[in-house]
């Protein structure tokens, strides 16, 4: 039986399914909370080929025929030119604002056509299938949908919750090793800004998490657990769910400064190394211990993440250049910067006040 967590959003509460083998149950579970309507399916080309048919024989238990729009993969898709395919294959299936849009692959395809279903219709059902990691543990849940603009990622959207999310932890198994490894930086995010047991679970369990089985449903539930507690505190993020961006100051601005080019540096990736500078930074400033930020770094490096700048390969900018990624404007660099600090393992707090000028010292030092 799948593990279920409850998102609870006063009378917007939904559930998260998490298991292997959900696929299946697909057309079963949507039928019981949205009954009697009818679909569209936004994937892409790498999930098709693999997991459609799947799908789509899960669907079909319940009479559900969805129509399928097919992207292309990559963050590219993310984009004003995909958006309207989406929109436009919505309508073309004639779907009412009643009716389904699902959702079937990872964070892009979540982002894409969650941002579609909340403006189709002035908002219509959303289904979360995700497949990849990342969008299992992380995007799928929470309602931030959206794409990319050319001046800058995730600038367009709206926050639109799904109806359900289903986590087949089995459709995992076809996912590259790379972009498991990048989405299991956000799953040991979780631990290290409150839930210190879990990152010490992790630390012990994480080959299981890797292999299969029941660690692996088993940590994406705890995941989505705490996802669920923040998003429940903190809908529209006016406080308390800026907490998620630990690593993400750092490793946004080493994505800015790779150009997001994927060969060198994937979003998780960019967070492991985040997250280890946000350690290591916390305890030059003394607010949390060197042991504790080595123990981020030695669990990063075990699973195979890259946990260094150096680690990134071809060149990068300086420092300076990297802290104007940061503060995107040069004004900024000689005032103050709202960071993610940490005093140890599962203690991340905001921190409101970090001077410019001891990040630019940090960062000539770990470059
Ligand atoms: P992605 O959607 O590009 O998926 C990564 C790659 O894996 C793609 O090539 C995809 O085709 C492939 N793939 C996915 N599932 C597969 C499977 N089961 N088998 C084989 N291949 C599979 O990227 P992602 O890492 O899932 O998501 C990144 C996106 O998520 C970014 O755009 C980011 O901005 C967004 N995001 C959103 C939120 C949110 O709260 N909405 C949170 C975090 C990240
Ligand atoms: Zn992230």
């Amino acid at each position: 039986a799948p593990v279920v967590v409850e998102v609870g959003l006063g009378d917007r509460t939904y559930d998260i399914l998490i298991g292997s083998g959900l696929l299946s149950r697909a057309g079963a579970e949507i039928s019981r909370r949205l009954p009697g309507t009818r679909a569209a399916v936004v994937t892409d080309a790498n999930v098709a080929a693999v997991h459609l048919d799947a799908l789509k024989v899960g669907l079909e238990t319940v009479g559900i025929q969805p129509a399928v729009i097919t992207l292309p993969p990559g963050e590219k898709t993310k984009s004003f030119a995909h958006l309207e395919e989406v929109v436009d294959g919505v309508l073309a299936a004639r779907l009412e604002r009643g009716d389904i849009v699902i959702a079937f692959g990872g964070g892009v395809i979540g982002d894409l056509a969650g941002f579609a279903a909340g403006i189709v219709r002035r908002g219509m059902n959303f289904v979360q299938i995700p497949t990849s990691l990342l969008a299992q543990v992380d995007s799928s849940v929470g309602g931030k949908t959206g794409i990319n603009s050319a001046r800058g990622k995730n600038l367009v959207g709206v926050f639109h919750q799904p109806k359900l999310v289903l986590a087949d932890t089995g459709v995992l198994d076809t996912l590259p090793i790379r972009e498991f490894r990048a989405g299991y930086a956000e799953l040991a995010k979780y631990g290290l800004i409150d839930r210190p047991e879990f990152f010490a679970w992790l630390e012990e369990n994480w080959a299981k998490v890797f292999a299969g089985g029941p660690e692996r449903a088993q940590a994406i539930a705890e995941a989505c657990r705490a996802k669920a507690d923040v998003v429940a505190r903190d809908e529209f993020e006016t406080g308390d769910r800026a907490l998620l961006n630990l690593g993400h100051t750092f490793g946004h601005a080493l994505e800015a400064a790779t150009q997001y080019d994927g060969t060198r540096l994937v979003h998780g990736e960019g967070v492991a190394i985040g997250m280890a500078l946000a350690y290591r930074f916390s305890s030059r400033l003394n607010l949390a211990s060197p042991d504790d930020a080595a123990r981020v770094e030695a669990h990063l490096r075990a699973v195979g993440l890259p946990w260094r700048i150096v680690d990134i390969p071809g060149d990068l900018p300086d420092a300076e250049a990297l802290l104007a990624f940061i503060t995107q404007d040069k004004k900024v660099s000689r005032g103050a910067l709202t960071f993610i600090l940490t005093r140890g393992i599962g203690q991340a707090f905001i921190a409101k006040d970090v001077p410019a000028s001891e990040v630019l010292s940090f960062l000539r030092e770990n470059h």
